[in-house]
């Protein structure tokens, strides 16, 4: 089991110890307001359903978020094993590969997502994003059960592995890629 905190973390920049020894920056939290609008479009689509009576009674799994707090979130099932893809999307993204675990939509549960918009990269997708700090944090193929979510936002990684690459044919030649994990030339196996 996750270790699970008996508190809700605090919005913004209050950190706890651990992340303060990831960032040795400080980040002012934003002083935004959000609305109603917003929190309409944040909603993950698809298969999301109104986790407010669940969270009291089922246990966090994984907790991450972006650099300054302004996007946190809870997960309260199981994560899918870490999947590098290599598409000129995610490398436009997020500066470099992306490495992506995810979770039933279900399961997954904003805890603050103030700082949080949605870029539609395509009729069929939506990338995730803070506007506050600039970070990456998810993948959503509408309408699916899964939201993907980048690793690197979750506080701890317990019991997550690399499995995988795929779109690794899109791979750019300043980077190489030279581990025995499988590679494919697509999506592979979105499933948990
Ligand atoms: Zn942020």
């Amino acid at each position: 089991m996750a270790k699970t905190k008996k508190h809700t973390p605090a919005l913004g920049a209050d950190y706890s110890s651990k992340m303060k020894s990831r960032y040795s920056e400080k980040v002012k939290p934003s002083g935004k307001k959000y609305t109603k609008s917003d929190r309409r479009e944040n909603r993950v689509k698809g298969d999301m359903q109104e986790n407010s009576k669940q969270e009291n009674i089922k246990e966090i799994k994984y907790q991450g978020g972006c650099l300054c707090g302004a996007v946190r979130f809870n997960i309260y099932g199981p994560m899918r094993q870490v999947i590098n893809c290599h598409c000129g999307q995610c490398l436009h993204t997020h500066g470099h590969f992306a490495a992506y675990s995810s979770a039933a939509k279900k399961e997954f549960h904003f805890v603050n997502d103030s700082g949080l918009k949605w870029f539609h990269s395509s009729d069929k997708a939506r990338r995730g994003f803070c506007q506050e700090c600039g970070a990456s944090l998810f993948y959503e193929r509408l309408g699916e059960k899964n939201l993907s979510i980048a690793a690197g936002m979750l506080d701890a990684t317990e019991r997550l592995n690399t499995i995988a690459h795929i779109f690794i044919d899109d791979k750019p030649d300043y980077y190489e890629v030279d581990d025995d994990l499988p590679k494919f030339s697509q999506y592979h196996n979105n499933e948990l």
